[in-house]
């Protein structure tokens, strides 16, 4: 039997009295963590709900998110985290499409799921359940029984379930615990990213949980937030998506004491980034910044999500995604075709496919969505890359983000690199654009830095001596920032929506 609440039963077993959770300020140790977990599992089993149900969850990063995903898993229920910024109409979606029996919510997602929950006539909770006995001890699990089932967040259509086993799940923590990043019981993980998105649920709360380390959660990040609680915990170890280390460099420009010998930066050990590309000048101001190595990941919600990952065993190489996480095998197939997996030599760009421990069972319901992506055995990621000799996987870019401009294939992520570089540019994101002529034109759509000031007619020269003539933007727009999701990712669909800066 492999269960993910054995996760966090194993570690309260095995420190009882360290920190397991910080959460304003607040620290809960591992037994207590456990205990409130079992009790949270007895409440929903005194309440009927049975081994196998769905029990779907809405709150905000807090240590009662921890307490009902483990209790949830602990009385065999599969959790389905509801992602926290959408609307009643969404979530009520989500609650039909998983046949959730119940939904803890709480925080200031409450009202919304209280809405959903009356339109679907799914039981909500209203923070943590309570009632009934604890359970004594967690329902066993099979390992390829579902224990997590995480919505996309729909940039490609109607959000797809994807059906994440207890293997899949409990395999990935460890990994990421144990090969990627060494954590021990004195590690301090910083729980920025939401918890509701498979990143900060596995990497960040999964994986600080299996090593018994410590987990400082932020429910709302900002740069200088996090530069204080960096401090203030003495954080070992940083995860966050390519934005939130923009901000964190940028708070730390704006804070003299971040930059005097009792600045937080002594005690990161590690910083990971994953979620998107992160730009080589982001991560080498912020190494720089805070004396310490950035090590790039990649992976998706299907693949639970680490697939690769710059490992220190293995080397590292800034500006690639690393080499494949243990007992995972990636490779890099021909796009074009599509009804079987046609693997490249080494070189070759093409649609990254990942196979091993970390991939999903598919789609709930949905078997067409199924049936493309998981092809001959592998997976497939949907995302352009190339692998070189040494190992180490690059990705070149999203398969549906890519521009054809006069029948050339424009890699967006290539252009924003060499933009992120002029000194006025703060972020950057280049789309393509409908054009009678060419079909696509390639636009730039640019943040400039604070207190810097730069014209169109400049950032298109600086990119043309940069970049081939087929690549350079012909068009820039300035905004005042760029549409994030909830995790930080830049949505490209809502910048080329009509109503687009
Ligand atoms: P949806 O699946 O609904 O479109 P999403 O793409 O945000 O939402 P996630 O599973 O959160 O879903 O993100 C996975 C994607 O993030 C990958 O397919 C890839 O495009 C991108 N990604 C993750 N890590 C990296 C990285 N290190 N470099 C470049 N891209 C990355």
């Amino acid at each position: 039997f492999l269960s993910v609440a054995t996760v966090l039963g194993e570690s309260a077993r095995r420190h009882p009295d360290r920190v397991a959770v910080v959460d304003s300020g607040v620290r809960t140790g591992y037994r207590e963590l456990w205990a409130g977990a079992l009790r949270c599992a007895g409440a929903l089993r005194a309440s009927g709900v049975r081994p196998g149900d769905r029990v779907a969850v809405l709150l905000p990063n807090s240590v009662d998110f921890v307490y009902a995903y483990y209790g949830a898993l602990a009385a065999g229920a599969t959790v389905v985290p509801v992602h926290g910024l959408l609307v009643a109409d969404e979530v009520a979606y989500v609650l039909r499409h998983s046949g959730a029996v119940a939904l803890i919510g709480g925080g200031p997602m409450w009202p919304v799921a209280e809405e959903a929950a009356r339109a679907t006539g799914v039981r909500a909770v209203h923070g943590l359940p309570a009632g009934g006995e604890p359970l004594p001890a967690p329902e066993p699990a099979a390992p390829d029984d579902i224990a997590v089932i995480l919505y996309t967040s729909g940039t490609t259509g109607r959000p797809k379930g994807a059906l994440l086993t207890h293997l899949n799940v409990v395999m990935n923590a460890s990994v990421i615990a144990h090969d990627l990043l060494g954590l021990g019981v004195d590690d301090v993980v910083l729980g920025c990213l939401p918890l509701f998105h498979t990143y900060g649920q596995t990497c960040a709360m999964n994986a600080t949980l299996r090593a018994g380390a410590a987990l400082v959660l932020m429910p709302r990040f900002s740069g200088a937030g996090a530069l204080e609680l960096l401090a203030a915990e003495g954080v070992s170890v940083f995860m966050g998506v390519p934005t939130m280390y923009h901000a964190l460099v940028e708070a730390a420009a704006q804070d003299p004491a971040a930059r005097d010998d009792t600045a937080p930066r002594l005690t990161l050990r590690a910083a990971v980034s994953g979620g998107a590309a992160l730009p080589v000048a982001v991560l080498e101001r912020f190494e720089e910044t805070f004396a310490t190595q950035v090590l790039e990941g990649y992976g998706l919600t299907e693949t639970s999500p680490v697939a690769t990952f710059n490992q220190p065993q293995l080397g590292r190489r800034p500006g690639t995604v690393g080499h494949p996480v243990w007992g995972v095998e990636v490779g890099v197939a021909d796009a074009a075709v599509e009804d079987a997996v046609v693997l490249l030599p080494d070189g070759g760009v093409g649609e990254v496919v990942v196979r091993g421990h970390n991939v999903f069972a598919g789609y709930l319901d949905d078997p067409a969505a199924t049936a493309a992506a998981l092809v001959d055995g592998w997976f497939r990621t949907g995302d352009l890359g190339v692998l070189d000799e040494d190992g180490f996987l690059s990705i070149v870019d999203r398969k549906k983000d890519l521009v054809i401009r006069g029948g050339f294939n424009i890699y967006p992520r290539e252009v924003e690199e060499v933009l992120v570089r002029h000194p006025a540019v703060s972020e950057v994101a280049v789309i393509g654009v409908p054009d009678e002529v060419r079909g696509e034109e390639i636009c730039a759509v640019v943040v400039v830095r604070a207190g810097a000031a730069v014209t169109e007619q400049e950032l298109i020269a600086w990119s043309r001596e940069r970049l081939g003539r087929h690549k350079y933007p012909r068009i820039v727009r300035f905004t005042e920032s760029l549409p994030l999701g909830p995790t930080g990712k830049v949505l490209k669909r809502a910048l080329t929506a009509p109503s687009a800066p």
